[in-house]
C-alpha cells in the first residue's frame, strides 16, 4: 500500500522539521518534505491532511487489556493498590472467559488507537494452573484484527505467598515448568524478532517481588535471554515492595532485582514510583527502563514516579496507560497530557517540555520494546503515524499547533492512523469496528462478570 499524505499543518519529525507531506512506500516512510507530488508512474493513494498534525504513533508500554471491562468498580474506587487488587482484578479474573477477554481486548485496543497509539504492550497475567491458551489467543486475535502492534508481556505467578487476592479467590498458581513450557509454545507460534515486528512476546512475571521465587526469576531471565526476549514486571508501585524485599530477602527491591538477574537494557518496569537515589542509580547504570503510568498512580494514590531525576540520570523513560480498572480513560494522550503537567506541579514549570514528553510517549517506548524502526518519523522508518484533526474550535486558538493535542488533552480526534503503512483508522473510523456493537458486547461482558458475583 502506497500513500502520499499532503498538506498537514505540521509534522513532528526531527529529521524534517518543516515537512508537511509524507510519502509511504511498502510500509515505510519514503519521503518527508513539502509540496510532494504524485506521478502516474508511481500509483499511490493521496490523503489530504489539511487541518491535521502528524505525529509518530504513540507507544503504550504497559496495559492490562482484561481490565477494560472492570472500570470504576464501586468497591475499588477509593482503595489503594493492595485492597484494590483484591476488590477488582483478582475478584473478576477467574470469571474472564476467552470471549470476555476478546471483547475487553477489542475495547482497550480501540481506546488506545482512537487516542493515537499504534503499539500496545499488554501485561497479560490471567494465567494459573488450568488456564486455557484460548485466553491469550483472544488478545492476539483482537490486535491482529485491529492492526495494532502487540507486545504480549506474558505474566505469571508461581507463588501465592503475599498475593492475598489470589489466595482469597482460590487461584492455583502455575509451576515454573508450566510457565516456561507455555511461554515457549507462544514464542513459537507468535513471536517475531526485529525492530519492526508486529507481534512480540515478553517474559513478565506479574510482580517481581510477590509472584515468583528468586530461582524462578533467574530461570525466567535465563530463558528470556537465551531466546532474545525482553523482560518486564511491576516494581515499586507502592512502598510495600521495598518492605517485602527487605523482610524476605534482606535487600532493597532494586538490589533484589539485580540479584535475580532482573536488571539490564532488556528489562523495563511499570511504575517504579518509590525509587530512591540508589534505585535510580542502579536502573541508569544497567539501562533498565520505566513505564511511567501517571493516571493509574494518581488514581490509586501511589505517588508520582521520579521520572525527572530518572531522565537526568539516564534511565530510559516510556509512558503507559496501565489497566483501565485504575486508569479509566484508557487513553495514551491522557498519559502524555498528565505527564506534561504533573511533574511541573511538583518541580516547577521548566522540568518538562512538550517535545520531551512526546518523545517519551513514542521513541522512548519503541526503544524499550525493541521496536526501534518505529517511534520517530524519518525516511526509512516504519510508517507508524497518526493524524490528529485540529481543525476544531478548541484547537483553533492554539499558537503552537503541532503540540495542540498534547497541551489541550482529551477529547482528541484521530482522523487517520497507520501501522507499518497499513491504514488502521480512516476518516475517524477504527478499521471496520462497529462502535454500537462493541458497546453492546462490552455491556454484556460486564453483566456476565457480575452474574453470581
Ligand atoms: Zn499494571
Amino acid at each position: 500500500m502506497n500513500y502520499l499524505i499532503q498538506n498537514a499543518v505540521a509534522v513532528h519529525s526531527d529529521e524534517a522539521p518543516g515537512a508537511r507531506d509524507i510519502r509511504i512506500r511498502d510500509g515505510r516512510i519514503a519521503e518527508l518534505g513539502r509540496d510532494l507530488t504524485s506521478t502516474p508512474e508511481q500509483p499511490e493513494t493521496v490523503i489530504d491532511a489539511s487541518g491535521c498534525v502528524i505525529w509518530p504513533g504513540l507507544v503504550n508500554t504497559h496495559h492490562h487489556l482484561a481490565q477494560s471491562i472492570m472500570k470504576g468498580v464501586p468497591a475499588g474506587l477509593n482503595q489503594g493498590l493492595g485492597e484494590w487488587l483484591s476488590s477488582v482484578p483478582y475478584r473478576f479474573w477467574p470469571k474472564v472467559t476467552p470471549e470476555l477477554m476478546y471483547h475487553a481486548a477489542r475495547l482497550g485496543l480501540y481506546e488506545l488507537i482512537r487516542s493515537g497509539a499504534t503499539t500496545c504492550a499488554d501485561h497479560h497475567y490471567l494465567y494459573h494452573a488450568t488456564t486455557s491458551p484460548e485466553l491469550e489467543e483472544a488478545v492476539w486475535q483482537a490486535a491482529d484484527e485491529l492492526g495494532i502492534r502487540l507486545v504480549l508481556c506474558r505474566g505469571s505467578a508461581t507463588e501465592t505467598g503475599s498475593h492475598e487476592g489470589m489466595i482469597e479467590h482460590r487461584i492455583e498458581p502455575e509451576t515454573i515448568e508450566q510457565v516456561i513450557d507455555r511461554l515457549d509454545a507462544t514464542r513459537r507460534k507468535h513471536h517475531q524478532d526485529g525492530p519492526d515486528a508486529m507481534k512480540k512476546l515478553v517474559v513478565a512475571p506479574t510482580s517481581l517481588i510477590h509472584s515468583s521465587t528468586p530461582d524462578g526469576l533467574k530461570a525466567q531471565a535465563q530463558w528470556a535471554r537465551e531466546h532474545g526476549l525482553k523482560m518486564h514486571s511491576h516494581l515499586l508501585e507502592v512502598e510495600f515492595d521495598e518492605i517485602q524485599a527487605r523482610e524476605k530477602y534482606g535487600l532493597s527491591a532494586i538490589d533484589y532485582a539485580e540479584s535475580c538477574d532482573w536488571l539490564g537494557p532488556d528489562v523495563w518496569y511499570a511504575h517504579l514510583v518509590h525509587s530512591d537515589p540508589h534505585a535510580i542509580e542502579r536502573l541508569a547504570a544497567c539501562g533498565t527502563g520505566i513505564a511511567h503510568c501517571p493516571t493509574s498512580n494518581c488514581r490509586l494514590g501511589s505517588g508520582i514516579a521520579p521520572v525527572i531525576d530518572m531522565q537526568k540520570a539516564g534511565v530510559p523513560v516510556s509512558l503507559a496507560v496501565d489497566g483501565s480498572a485504575s486508569a479509566e480513560s484508557g487513553s495514551m494522550l491522557q498519559e502524555l497530557n498528565l505527564t506534561w503537567l504533573i511533574h511541573r506541579a511538583v518541580h516547577g514549570p521548566d522540568v518538562t517540555t512538550l517535545e520531551q514528553v512526546l518523545d517519551w510517549g513514542s521513541r522512548g517506548g519503541a526503544e524499550l520494546l525493541g521496536l526501534g524502526d518505529t517511534g520517530t518519523l524519518a525516511v526509512g522508518k516504519a510508517a507508524d503515524l497518526v493524524l490528529y484533526d485540529i481543525d476544531q474550535p478548541r484547537f483553533a486558538g492554539v499558537h503552537s499547533p503541532l503540540m495542540a493535542p498534547l497541551m489541550c488533552g482529551e477529547p482528541v480526534t484521530v482522523r487517520d492512523s497507520f501501522v507499518q503503512g497499513r491504514q488502521i483508522v480512516k476518516d475517524g473510523r477504527v478499521g471496520d469496528l462497529d462502535e454500537a456493537e462493541l458497546t453492546r458486547q462490552v455491556r454484556e461482558s460486564v453483566a456476565e462478570l457480575l452474574a453470581d458475583a
